[in-house]
């Protein structure tokens, strides 16, 4: 099973969210080999669950992991499932980065997506620092066991692990497939080395995808699929992305 996991941040207008998660539904492709996730801003999740019709499926950018109470501008795991997400994507780097999302939150965020029955896209990756003083792996192992910390291996099974180093992400130039490829390899070794024989739901890459390169990680060994931002907010470029994998999955 391929996932194309559609990051639209906050690209998108209202009406264009809404016009997409329409249109995308004219995307064809067998389910039993793709999943693709839309993933709009919070408040385009009522057309989500309006417009988007199965196969496609969706999911938030974001939440908290408190269930209720005094929370400014938060939003709770029951107002993800109430709009009928299933998926929600937690510790992306923008978030790490700009907002200050530390482990100890992001490892909050994944147990409460687990418990609301959420699928937790846990988002890990190394900054260009890291990987040119070559603690790219390093970097990547410390985030899974922070983030991981305390779960069974039938909790990891539920998790969607996005390897997307920071310096690839929206810059136009992706990782080249075969480093992907080792460190897919890794992220795997080390889920199993954090929870003995843990395995996760799928690992994917994320960072400059785009219909001209998704091919080469499609193909890749051990890569289940993409995160894909930028280039999945307009509707040819997404629709592109969907057949490459399609034909090649
Ligand atoms: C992302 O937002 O996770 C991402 C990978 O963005 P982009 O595809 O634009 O690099």
């Amino acid at each position: 099973m391929k996932y194309i996991l559609a990051n639209w941040k906050m690209y998108l207008r209202e009406f264009e969210q809404a016009a997409l998660c329409r249109r995308a539904n004219l995307i064809k492709y067998d389910a039993k080999k793709l999943r693709l996730v839309l993933c709009p801003s919070h408040f385009a999740l009522p057309y989500a669950k309006n417009f988007v019709k199965k196969p496609n499926e969706y999911g938030a950018q974001n939440f908290f992991w408190e269930s209720r109470g005094a929370f400014t501008g938060e939003a709770s795991p029951q107002d993800l499932t109430d709009f009928k997400c299933h998926y929600v994507i937690i510790g992306h780097s923008e978030r790490r980065t700009l907002l200050n999302e530390t482990d100890g939150m992001v490892r909050k965020k994944v147990a409460a997506a687990l418990s609301a029955k959420l699928t937790p896209i846990l988002c890990v990756g190394e900054t260009l620092d890291e990987r040119n003083s070559g603690h790219a792996l390093e970097r990547v192992r410390e985030e899974l066991r922070e983030d991981l910390k305390g779960l069974t291996a039938e909790e990891i099974k539920r998790i969607i692990v996005a390897y997307e180093p920071v310096w690839a992400i929206g810059a136009g130039q992706p990782i080249a497939p075969t480093e992907a490829v080792e460190m897919h390899r890794r992220i795997r070794e080390t889920i199993g080395e954090i929870v003995h024989g843990a395995v996760p739901q799928a690992v994917i890459y994320g960072g400059s995808v785009d219909a001209k390169n998704v091919r080469d990680f499609i193909i890749a060994e051990g890569v289940d699929g993409c995160l894909v931002g930028g280039a999945s907010t307009k509707f040819d470029s997404l629709k592109q992305i969907v057949d490459i994998v399609q034909k090649y999955s």
